[in-house]
């Protein structure tokens, strides 16, 4: 077996909650055009698909059978075995038994977990409070889905090292480092070093991934890659895939982090080599 600490997993997070066909069209909204992408996405090299789902409109939202419809198209598929993680977050405001639903039903290998409250670039509450966190770790443990830790500042990974004391969560455990977003950490590479060395500190042995929303994303990229991390790239996080320039399609991106992951000489990881990593099953 190959060494494994040279892999790097990409993940593609190709819709999110906000960008919409207006902002631009290249953006995958319909359960047929996410899971094509997707695909397309593994085929260029992603190991991991962070799902978001819209409603008829486009708009953010938790709708099961939009969940359902995609991750039924993408199974559908059985040459593809990217790994699945759904949102349990899909914008700001939704229910929490919406937020639930898509991921403990549809068993996912992983689904989100935003460890913490913040305030939403400076317009609304993203509200994940003690309660819900509890509620959605417990699940998680019971749906045999892993969590993916997201934190977009430090503070959230002590979050984290509370609910893994607590049973909360379990380990070993993964991280994605979300920066850039405002009313959070920005993205440098200086803040990302601050936040790897508080997890390495409270939560060892973690395995995690970063990116950088807006004029920071290649900066955390390279950097995140050169400290051993993993990366996420898509339209959920920059619908511009440099300055002016709307990216064409989620590919692109993933195709971009495939080179630089190269350049760098290390080896982007299968979806068998992340299993691995990530210390989820190997696929049936
Ligand atoms: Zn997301």
């Amino acid at each position: 077996m190959s060494d494994l600490k040279n892999k790097r997993i990409i993940t593609v997070a190709t819709t999110g909650a906000w960008p919409t066909k207006k902002d631009t069209p290249n953006v995958p909204i319909e359960p047929a055009e996410i899971a094509r992408e997707i695909y397309d996405c593994w085929k260029a090299g992603a190991a991991v698909a962070h799902i978001h789902c819209r409603d008829d409109e486009g708009r953010a939202a938790m709708v099961f059978e939009k969940f359902e419809e995609t991750v039924r198209l993408i199974r559908e598929r059985t040459d593809c075995d990217i790994i699945l993680n759904i949102t349990t977050s899909g914008g700001v405001n939704l229910r929490e038994e919406d937020r639930l639903r898509p991921f403990y039903e549809l068993k996912p290998e992983m689904c989100s977990y935003d460890c913490g409250s913040m305030n939403w670039q400076h317009n609304a509450v993203f509200e994940n409070n003690p309660q819900f966190l509890e509620k959605l770790g417990l699940m998680a443990q019971e749906a045999g889905v892993k969590p993916e830790i997201e934190v977009f500042d430090p503070g959230m990974i002590y979050n984290a090292a509370y609910y893994i004391k607590k049973g909360i969560l379990k380990l070993p455990a993964h991280f994605q480092f979300c920066m850039g977003v405002a009313g959070g950490i920005a993205a440098t590479t200086k803040n990302l070093a601050f936040m790897k060395d508080i997890l390495d500190e409270t939560v060892p042995g973690s395995t995690w991934s970063a990116f950088g929303v807006g004029k920071g994303a290649m900066e955390i990229m390279y950097a995140a890659i050169a400290m051993g991390g993993h990366i996420r790239v898509g339209m959920e996080d920059n619908v511009l895939y440099k300055k002016g320039v709307v990216a064409d399609s989620n590919v692109q991106f993933v195709e971009r982090a495939r080179r630089v992951i190269e350049e760098f000489t290390c080896e982007v990881a299968t979806p068998a080599e992340a299993r691995q990593i990530l210390g989820l099953k190997p696929r049936a």
